[in-house]
């Protein structure tokens, strides 16, 4: 732990001498309000359900929060700031569209999106079964394999407004290799 070498594993490297070649992480948090009358899309499965998630596109809590773990590995604006709900291209969008965008930002960046890790929170429905599909999903909009998509689901213990089934709210990570 002595010289540059062991001042970096330490963070204390001057600016100079930092390097990018690394994987970077970032983190993605979204909520979205259920309503009667909204079809619910998570991980881009249309699921059976007396509600569905409210928002300008097609509110899929869980494809936006995974697209804000890999802006945010970018160091890019969130998706809010790409895609504003006032513009009228994204109303209803298929959110697999977003994460397309994140994919093809990383990829300006010469960044291979090493993995991405997720878990959605929701009191209903059931989300297991239908957890191998949101994977194929999720993959697919990347160009990623299965195995490099982690996807877990629980509920909120019936506890605020999740467990009111008032919301689902969803967060992830993602590891962006950047040269
Ligand atoms: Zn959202």
């Amino acid at each position: 732990m002595r010289g540059a070498c062991g001042a970096k594993l330490l963070g204390l490297a001057a600016p100079q001498a930092y390097s990018a070649a690394m994987v970077h992480v970032g983190i993605g948090y979204d909520v979205h309000a259920l309503l009667a009358g909204r079809k619910l899309i998570l991980g881009g499965v249309d699921i059976p359900h007396a509600k569905g998630l409210d928002g300008h596109s097609d509110a899929d809590v869980l494809m936006h929060a995974i697209c804000d773990a890999i802006l945010g590995a970018l160091g890019e604006a969130d998706i809010g700031r790409l895609f504003p709900n006032t513009d009228p291209r994204w109303r209803n969008a298929p959110s697999r569209i977003f994460l397309n965008e994140a994919r093809r930002l990383a990829g300006v960046r010469q960044g291979k999106i090493v993995n991405v890790d997720a878990t959605l929170i929701a009191q209903e429905p059931k989300i297991f079964p239908h957890i191998r599909q949101m994977k194929t999903n999720i993959a697919a909009a990347l160009e990623m394999r299965v195995e490099q998509v982690g996807l877990k689901a629980t509920t909120n213990e019936h506890l605020g407004f999740i467990g009111r089934e008032e919301g689902i709210a969803a967060m992830a990570v993602a590891g962006v290799d950047l040269p």
